[in-house]
């Protein structure tokens, strides 16, 4: 039995319990390196909008797509808004046309983590990071 999904997301992604923070996104079948796992669409906003909203919310869930343009997944159902970071990701983020996607870099079993490098965050250096890899920042 599988869950309905929208058709742009490609691999069958489900929420758990996650050892790096909170929730994450872990991949219920396997995925080959180099292809598109999945997105999340959310309320586009303005950049300036995402900053008052971040300073509100305890769990941020915004990425910045431009100087102006920001989404905010707050209010979105799709799986892979809970993607969590991690030093060394298994997949990566890519902003396109006003949509964030996530491509896998290494091959990912069922039952792993999803995790991107977040780069540049609201935290600011503030969080930090439970990530577990072997050259961990430490800091998000
Ligand atoms: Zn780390």
């Amino acid at each position: 039995m599988s869950t309905p999904r929208p058709s742009y997301q490609k691999f069958a992604v489900e929420v758990r319990d996650s050892a790096i923070d909170g929730q994450g996104a872990f991949a219920s079948e396997p995925v080959p390196p180099k292809v598109k796992i999945g997105e999340i669409r959310g309320e586009a906003i303005s950049v300036e909008e995402a900053r008052i909203r971040a300073t509100r919310s305890e769990r941020i869930m915004i990425v910045e797509l431009s100087a102006r343009r920001a989404i905010d997944f707050g209010r979105s159902t799709d799986p892979m808004r809970y993607t969590n970071h991690s030093c060394q990701p298994n997949a990566r983020l890519c902003i396109r046309q006003g949509r964030v996607e996530f491509y896998a870099v290494k091959p990912i079993a069922p039952g792993e983590e999803i995790t991107v490098n977040y780069g540049e965050t609201h935290h600011e250096g503030r969080l930090a990071c439970r990530c577990g890899a072997a050259d961990c920042m430490g800091r998000l």
